[in-house]
């Protein structure tokens, strides 16, 4: 049978030191040293499947709209873009962190509107809306614990993994509001065209996923 051509949209950085193991044992590995390239597409070792490399925020866009039939993203860039047009079949377990609400130490303001720095605005608005709470929403782009520091904002919506990045600014996380992992999505008319394709890999990297975790 002839296997469809399929583009992969990995997200760059400390998650695709992670990704590339997982593929790997789902024997899809790419020709050439990721690391090293300043290329975007890369063919690997299957010829019909091509590796992007792209910021993770941009995954979900790509997949979407069809110009990568899957991806790999974190969570948190997945409720941030919203789920439209792809589907989410597999945690890779991976990139494991929190999202959360962080503050000052005692903070403590109840009546007027909460100013809130974060650069995962949809979902903060989100869940502040549940909890029936008015904000003030300030997006940033990084360096968000110095907000709460400079009196930009009263908290900060981030992730958090060991939390020392809060500590050493004089913060403490605060709410959890979502288990953030890496994961593979798939865009809704490229799983129906080619997925006899696409289930092979998913089976792959399921097993992968379950060698890795035990
Ligand atoms: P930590 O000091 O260990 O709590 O790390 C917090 C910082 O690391 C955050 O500001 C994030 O920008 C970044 N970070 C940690 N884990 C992840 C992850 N899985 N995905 C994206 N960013 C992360």
């Amino acid at each position: 049978m002839k296997s469809e051509n399929l583009v992969i949209a990995l997200t760059k950085g400390r998650i695709l030191e992670e990704t590339l193991p997982l593929f790997a044992e789902a024997d899809i590995v790419p020709t050439e040293d990721v690391f090293e390239s300043r290329k975007l597409l890369f063919d690997t070792n299957l010829e019909n499947v091509k590796l992007m490399i792209i910021r993770g925020s941009d995954v979900p866009t790509y997949v979407e709209f069809g110009s990568a039939d899957m991806g790999v993203a974190g969570k948190d860039l997945i409720l941030e873009h919203g789920n439209n047009g792809f589907y989410e079949p597999l945690d890779l377990r991976i990139a494991q962190c929190r999202l959360m609400t962080a503050g000052p130490k005692n903070f403590s303001k109840s009546s007027d509107r909460l100013k809130i720095a974060t650069k995962f605005t949809n979902i903060a608005k989100q869940y502040f809306a549940d909890q029936g709470k008015q904000v003030e929403l300030i997006k940033l782009n990084g360096a968000l614990e110095l907000a709460p520091l400079l009196g930009l904002a009263d908290c900060i919506v981030d992730i958090v993994d060991t939390g020392k990045t809060l500590k050493a600014n004089g913060l403490e996380p605060k709410q959890l509001i979502a288990e953030i992992s890496s994961r593979v999505i798939v865009n809704k008319a490229s799983m129906k065209i080619k997925n006899s394709t696409i289930r092979g890999i998913l089976s792959k990297l399921r097993v992968a996923v379950s060698k890795s975790i035990s």
